[in-house]
């Protein structure tokens, strides 16, 4: 048997074809309808948690499906393959919550709630971004002041955060990940520390669902406000001061999956191409004998296998919460993101005025591919960082 980078194991492959007949069954079905409503299905994402891929690369003690990063590229790449915004809010939960609280949290945090998060009880969301702060992260200005008796009082406001609101109500996230300054250091550098905000803690609030978004519109992303908003000294995650190492680290979790993403929006877009190329005729041929469509369907094919190989060859040495890979979850996401608007754009084109409908559903993904060469950081965020890094790393380019 050849060896195949995206299902190393045989494990890795049933999960693969667990994931896709899920899929089939369940998430098809209503992904155009949750797009056209800007509508998440909350009940679906909780229906996850049955299958163990809520808290996919979470501890198995506490309800975890103690998985690796394949395993999790595995499932982002077959839910987006069919609705990528479901596949966003799905890794808002599973990977920038749940795995962030499973390798950063303390016992008394992870036995607390890791079982609840990966049931589908709760819902999380992670809330780095601000609307005056995204790429320059120490330029966030949400603050956190400790009390006498240890607890602690949260000040501003966070923008675009996947999962912050879970309904058109306004109902907040049960549990978010916050990021907040808690000082300077001796060189003047801001310090950033992290708390467990929960649904109910006063001064906790939705400031708006963001709605009109060009893609992604089945996954809530909202503003969520933090006024006067009183957190208990246990819910610090780590030390105080001491984020920035576990920020980074799930960040190259985040920029795989993200790449991932970007990978089943390209197949499918693949998929649908190659199809109707087939299908169509014009001039009494199948649009598949021309060579200006065959330069669309070759071009999106050798691209789409080299995302495929960079990504899971990626996966397969990230070793979940070491940092020290950016290099990589960065080149990965540049890559993909790109090559995944490019293929979805490719597929419309081939597809001529059939491809620009709904029904179609490459209009859908030509949309929500645009999101990831912005979300989890934008290509012009991972061009610095690799470039930064070959510095230090030149050695990288000749292994
Ligand atoms: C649908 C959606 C969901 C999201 N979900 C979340 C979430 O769950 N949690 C969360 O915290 N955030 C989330 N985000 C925010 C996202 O991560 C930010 O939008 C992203 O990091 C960019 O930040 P910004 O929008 O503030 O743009 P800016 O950082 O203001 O960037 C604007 C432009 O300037 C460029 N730029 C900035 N700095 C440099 C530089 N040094 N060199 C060159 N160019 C530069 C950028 O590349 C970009 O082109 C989400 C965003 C969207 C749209």
């Amino acid at each position: 048997m050849t060896h195949d980078l995206a299902n190393p194991t045989e494990a890795h492959a049933m999960l693969r074809e667990m994931v896709r007949a899920w899929v089939e069954e369940h998430l098809e079905p209503q992904a155009l309808e949750h797009d056209r409503a800007e509508r998440f299905n909350l009940d679906l994402m909780r229906s996850l948690g049955d299958l163990g891929l809520l808290g996919i690369t979470a501890d198995e003690d506490h309800g975890g499906a103690g998985l690796d990063a394949v395993a999790a590229c595995i499932v982002h790449e077959e839910l987006s393959a069919s609705d990528p915004g479901f596949a966003l809010a799905y890794l808002a939960h599973s990977m920038l919550f749940v795995n962030n609280l499973s390798v950063n949290g303390n016992e008394a945090q992870r036995e607390r709630i890791l079982p609840k998060v990966c049931s589908g009880e709760w819902i999380g969301a992670m809330a780095m971004s601000e609307p005056d702060a995204g790429t320059d992260v120490l330029g966030l200005g949400t603050t956190a002041v400790q009390n006498d008796d240890g607890s602690w009082v949260l000040n501003g406001r966070k923008m675009w955060i996947t999962n912050g609101t879970l309904d058109e109500d306004g109902t907040p996230a049960d549990v978010v990940w916050v990021y907040a300054r808690t000082g300077t250091d001796d060189r003047g550098r801001v310090q950033l520390s992290t708390f467990l905000v929960e649904a109910g803690m006063p001064g906790y609030s939705v400031g708006q669902k963001i709605m009109d978004k060009t893609g992604m519109r089945a996954s809530n992303t909202a503003e969520l406000v933090f006024e006067d908003c009183l957190v208990p000294a246990e819910n610090l995650v780590g030390d105080v001061c001491g984020s920035l190492v576990h920020m980074m680290g799930n960040l190259e979790l985040e920029r795989l999956t993200l790449a991932a993403m970007s990978l089943g929006i390209a197949r499918r877009a693949l998929v649908e191409m190659n199809r109707y190329a087939g299908e169509r005729e014009a001039f009494g041929r199948p649009i598949r004998d021309f060579g200006q469509i065959q330069r669309h369907v070759g071009e999106s094919w050798a691209k789409y296998r080299a995302m495929r190989a960079y990504i899971y060859d990626t996966a397969a040495s990230l070793a979940i919460g070491d940092a020290g890979q950016r290099l990589d979850s960065d080149g990965v996401k540049l890559f993909a993101s790109t090559a995944a608007k490019e293929i979805a754009d490719a597929a419309m084109q081939v597809m001529g005025g059939y491809g620009y409908v709904g029904e179609y559903v490459v209009e859908r993904l030509w949309r929500d591919a645009k999101l990831l060469e912005i979300g989890g950081g934008t290509v012009e965020s991972h061009q610095k960082n690799i470039t930064r890094d070959l510095i230090a790393m030149a050695d990288a380019i000749r292994r």
